[in-house]
C-alpha cells in the first residue's frame, strides 16, 4: 500500500536525483557549461556519476594566523589520522599575516596541507572591506600570496586559493581582483537555502548563482573562479543555522560535551549523503584548542568518517582537481588523485633554509612582532605595502 511515508521516500529521491533548473542557475546550462574549466551549481555530482560510486570529500578549513600556540592541537587532528588509502588526512588553511610563523606554514605546506590567503591585514571593521576597490583586493589577498611565498618559501602559483575576512566580501570588486592574481578559487560565500540537498562547487561562469547572505552581492560572472560556498550548519532540528560553529552556532561552546560535539557534526554530515558534495568545515581552532570536550568531540567525528571507506579528508585545491576530472572510487585505486605521493601533485618538498625568528620592536600595524620565517629577516616587519 501506498503511503504518506512512501512518498516522503519518492520525493526525497527525486530531490537527489534531479538537477537544479535553469532558473536556479542563472541560466548556465550543462551542456554548454563543461568540466574540466566550468561547472554549473548543482546538487548532483560532476560528470553524471552516481552518488554510491564516488569519494565523499571533507574540506577541513581553518582561517587565521598559524602560530606556536595551535600546534599541539592540530598535531592532535592531523598528526596520525589517514584517509582510506593510507595518505595522512590533509586540509586548508586560509592564512592572515599577525601572528603567523612562516616556518609553521612551511611544515604544514610539507606534510600536503593547502596553504591559501586570508588577507594581509584580517582588519577588524566591516566597511573597510565592503566597499574598497579592485585594486585595494589585490592589494590585501596579492600581498598575503607574497608574504607566504617569501617567508615561507612556498611557490606562488601553489597558493590557489582565497577566504575574505569575516566571510565579509566587497562583491564584484573581490572577485575580479582574485581573477586578476590567477587565484582558482574563493571560499567566502555562504549558502543555506542549498544547505539541504547540499549544492557542489562551481565556477562563476554565470555568476554566483546562490543567494547572498552579506552584501554587497556580486551581480557579474567571474569564467573560471570556483566558488567553495561555505554551506551552513544546523545545530539539530529546528536548531540555530550558522557558517561557522565555533561562536555562531556555539558562542558558549564551553559547555558542551564531547558528545554533543560529535551529535553535531553527524547531524551535518548526514545531508551530505544526498549529494556527496564537499562537505566544508569552516571553523578556527581556538575553540578546539580551548576546550577538551570540543576537541574529544570533532576527533571522535573524525574518526567515525575515516572508518567509512569512502571519505577522503583533503585540501580544497585537491578538490578542485577531482571535480575537473572526476574518477569513481574504482578507478581511483589505480590513479589516486589524492595520492601521497609529492611529485604525483607536482609538489616537491620545499626547504625552509634559513629558519630564523625576526623581532621588530616597532611596526606598521602597531606594537612589537615577531615573526618566525624560513628566510633572513626583512629589515621591516612585513605589511600591505612594507
Ligand atoms: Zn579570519
Amino acid at each position: 500500500m501506498f503511503s504518506i511515508k512512501n512518498l516522503a521516500i519518492l520525493l526525497a529521491i527525486f530531490n537527489v536525483t534531479h538537477s537544479l533548473t535553469l532558473d536556479q542557475t542563472n541560466g548556465c546550462d550543462s551542456t554548454t557549461c563543461i568540466l574540466p574549466d566550468c561547472l554549473c551549481m548543482n546538487t548532483t555530482p560532476p560528470m553524471g556519476l552516481n552518488l554510491e560510486e564516488i569519494p565523499q570529500m571533507v574540506f577541513m578549513t581553518f582561517d587565521d594566523a598559524v602560530s606556536n600556540w595551535m600546534y599541539p592541537t592540530y598535531e592532535k587532528i592531523f598528526g596520525n589520522r589517514t584517509n582510506p588509502n593510507g595518505c595522512d588526512i590533509s586540509m586548508t588553511f586560509f592564512v592572515t599575516h599577525l601572528g603567523t610563523n612562516y616556518q609553521l606554514v612551511n611544515e604544514f605546506f610539507n606534510r600536503g596541507h593547502e596553504i591559501a590567503s586570508h588577507s594581509v591585514s584580517h582588519k577588524d571593521d566591516y566597511p573597510y572591506w565592503m566597499n574598497n576597490s579592485i585594486a585595494f583586493w589585490e592589494r590585501e589577498a596579492g600581498r598575503q600570496r607574497e608574504i607566504i611565498t617569501t617567508y615561507s618559501n612556498i611557490p606562488m602559483d601553489q597558493i590557489q586559493g582565497f577566504r575574505t575576512p569575516y566571510l565579509q566580501t566587497g562583491g564584484d570588486a573581490t572577485f575580479t581582483a582574485l581573477q586578476n592574481l590567477g587565484i582558482n578559487f574563493d571560499s567566502s560565500l555562504s549558502t543555506k537555502n542549498f544547505m539541504d540537498p547540499p549544492i557542489w562547487p562551481f565556477t562563476m561562469d554565470y555568476g554566483v548563482t546562490h543567494e547572498c547572505m552579506v552584501p554587497p552581492c556580486s551581480v557579474e560572472t567571474h569564467p573560471g573562479l570556483w566558488d567553495i560556498p561555505v554551506i551552513n550548519f544546523q545545530s539539530g532540528e529546528n536548531g540555530t543555522v550558522c557558517n561557522t560553529p565555533d561562536f555562531l552556532c556555539f558562542p558558549s561552546y564551553a559547555n558542551l560535551t564531547a558528545s554533543e560535539v560529535f551529535d553535531f557534526f553527524i547531524f551535518n554530515y548526514e545531508r551530505y549523503n544526498k549529494t556527496r558534495a564537499p562537505f566544508n568545515i569552516y571553523q578556527h581552532i581556538y575553540w578546539l584548542a580551548n576546550s577538551q570536550e570540543v576537541l574529544q568531540g570533532f576527533l571522535q567525528f573524525i574518526d567515525f568518517l575515516l572508518s567509512l571507506d569512502h571519505v577522503y579528508f583533503v585540501p580544497v585545491s585537491k578538490g578542485i582537481e577531482w571535480i575537473r576530472n572526476p574518477l569513481t572510487l574504482a578507478q581511483m585505486t589505480n590513479n589516486d588523485v589524492f595520492g601521497c605521493d609529492p611529485s604525483s601533485n607536482n609538489r616537491e618538498p620545499v626547504p625552509c633554509p634559513e629558519p630564523q625568528v625576526c623581532y621588530y620592536p616597532e611596526s606598521v600595524p602597531g606594537g612589537e612582532q615577531n615573526m618566525g620565517s624560513c628566510v633572513p629577516c626583512p629589515s621591516e616587519y612585513p605589511w600591505l605595502d612594507v
